[in-house]
């Protein structure tokens, strides 16, 4: 490496629940390692209510680990004022850099369709009223978190931002989003046999919206594809993407970690 312009680029995964019991084994072996391996940044992010309360243990003790404070829609039915509050003051805090995950999931459906949009709503409001960005969750609703999504940045006047994660929708969808300057997030999915919606998503969209995630433990990309998953796998995500867009795999890592930092404001 030569030249004033050069720096060590490292890879930033926008999305990883470190604070899973798949981590309970081994977290602090894994998370101490990830900075000698090529990880540069994470930003953990809630999902259950007991991540809530976990998350701060997450950011004291890991100085590149970032947290994102909200409650996924499968945990909507268990969401209370008292957990709302909480959330908004985790928000205030120096580390905690977005509103999230939160959405929708009509997949696994477990709080009525009702009680999910009624806290995905709260939530988008406290995001732009707190001007941090969401982490959206959507699964067998997009068209309807799409409507959502579109409804809300009209009402914030342009200024709610934030990242799609794990895109699972069409082209049309993510041009959609990024025409709003939404970000979408891509991992192990696109590594995947069956992840040629994804691959055509990656091929056609602007390359200044694209940030990659691991969603660890979930989503390892191939040849890993069902084991547990963490954010030194990146570099597969990494590569594939590099495939199809014919760029060199640090082109994309440079580009996903600048990408990131614009998202969350790092
Ligand atoms: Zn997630």
């Amino acid at each position: 490496m030569t030249g004033n312009k050069e720096r060590f680029v490292m890879i930033f995964d926008t999305h990883a629940h470190y604070d899973d019991e798949a981590f309970d084994e081994d977290r602090d072996a894994v998370l101490s390692s990830l900075n000698e391996k090529g990880v540069g940044t994470v930003v953990n992010i809630c999902a259950s209510p007991d991540s809530l309360k976990r998350i701060r243990s997450l950011t004291a003790k890991y100085p590149f680990v970032y947290g994102a404070a909200g409650i996924h829609p499968d945990h909507a039915g268990e969401l209370t004022e008292e957990m709302f509050q909480e959330i908004s003051r985790l928000a205030d805090e120096e580390k905690i850099v977005a509103i999230g995950e939160i959405g929708l999931d009509y997949y696994w459906d477990t709080a009525p369709h009702e009680v999910q949009r009624q806290w995905f709503l709260r939530q988008l409001d406290l995001a732009v009223e707190k001007d941090l960005p969401v982490v959206i969750h959507s699964r067998e609703a997009a068209q309807e978190t799409l409507e959502i999504m579109r409804a809300a940045y009209q009402q914030s006047g342009g200024t709610l931002r934030g990242v799609i994660h794990c895109f699972s929708g069409s082209a049309e969808i993510a041009k959609e989003y990024t025409d709003m300057g939404f970000y979408i997030g891509v991992g192990g999915v696109v590594t995947f046999k069956n992840g040629k919606k994804l691959k055509e998503v990656v091929e056609t969209m602007p390359l200044d919206k694209l940030v990659i995630e691991t969603d660890c433990p979930y989503l390892a990309p191939v040849p890993h594809r069902g084991k547990r998953n963490d954010s030194t796998l990146l570099t597969l995500v990494i590569e594939e993407i590099a495939a199809l867009r014919g760029m060199t795999a640090e082109e994309v890592e440079r580009l996903t970690e600048e990408n990131a930092r614009a998202l969350y404001r790092l």
